[in-house]
């Protein structure tokens, strides 16, 4: 069977077998480094890996209703590093105006969007887990109906082209199945001016190189499509955005890096 053709360059003509872990395989762009999945799995069978075992998420289910915000364990730690994304985010916005709307794809547990919230900002949140953005939901009720637990592509047809002031993705590029689509998506959904920033795992860290098969980003249900700082550049910029800056990584984990882009 033919390789899938890297979403960078366009092409299979650059892809050479790169790691085979848990049944699947990755190939690796030898023209502009992507790490990716070469035979996608049907979405249903991707959505597994979100829900965990069965026993995990009944558990969630179970005692998430009840569940506040605070309740978490590493509560403070988390806390602390939304507010570092947060601070960062509004420190580098360029749009004015009242009511700035600000969406995090990807948004956990809401620790972000609780962040954002304190500063003054309008948020919005699209989370795959439901049991995850609950105690969010409960701790703030009037962001219910702007809360979404589904997939990227399926929750922007509720959202309203030129509307975002800012739009974060930590550790959420990477799982997307259609990554053009919706980092075109996510441009749609953007003001003009207005800021994305994206963590991310970065193929030119030194664990990728060094750990090679072994390295933590590898997750082949979860993680798809892996990138540098520079062919997420080339992706990006194709869609329209413009501006594009590396960042310091807001944690380290396996290697990331942060990009930041503008509309
Ligand atoms: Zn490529």
């Amino acid at each position: 069977m033919a390789k899938r053709a890297c979403v960078v360059c366009e092409t299979d003509q650059y892809a050479e077998d790169y790691c085979h872990i848990d049944g699947q395989n990755y190939l690796h762009c030898h023209h502009c480094g992507l790490i990716y999945i070469d035979q996608l799995l049907k979405t249903e069978n991707l959505y597994k890996a979100y829900s965990g075992n069965f026993i995990k998420s009944f558990r969630r289910r179970l005692v998430a209703p009840f569940r506040k915000l605070n309740n978490y364990k590493n509560f403070e730690q988390q806390k602390q590093r939304a507010e570092q994304i947060i601070d960062f985010s509004i420190r580098h916005m360029q749009t004015s105006g009242e009511n700035k709307k600000y969406l995090d794809i990807g948004c956990n547990r809401g620790f972000n969007l609780a962040a954002a919230h304190e500063k003054g900002l309008n948020v919005y949140g699209i989370e795959l887990v439901p049991e995850l953005i609950r105690p969010f939901i409960n701790s703030y009720p009037q962001y219910k109906s702007q809360i979404f637990s589904e997939r990227f592509e399926d929750a922007k047809r509720q959202l309203a082209a030129n509307m975002f002031d800012l739009i974060t993705g930590i550790d959420v590029v990477e799982h997307f199945e259609d990554v053009v689509k919706d980092l075109q998506g996510i441009y749609d959904i953007l003001k003009p001016g207005g800021m994305v920033v994206f963590q991310t795992p970065d193929t030119a860290c030194e664990h990728a190189h060094k750990d090679k098969c072994q390295w933590g980003a590898l997750k082949p249900l979860e993680h798809l499509h892996l990138f540098s700082g520079k062919n997420l550049e080339t992706l990006v910029r194709r869609v329209g955005f413009s501006d594009y800056s590396l960042e310091k990584e807001f944690e380290e984990a396996d290697g990331n890096f942060v990009a930041v882009m503008y509309k």
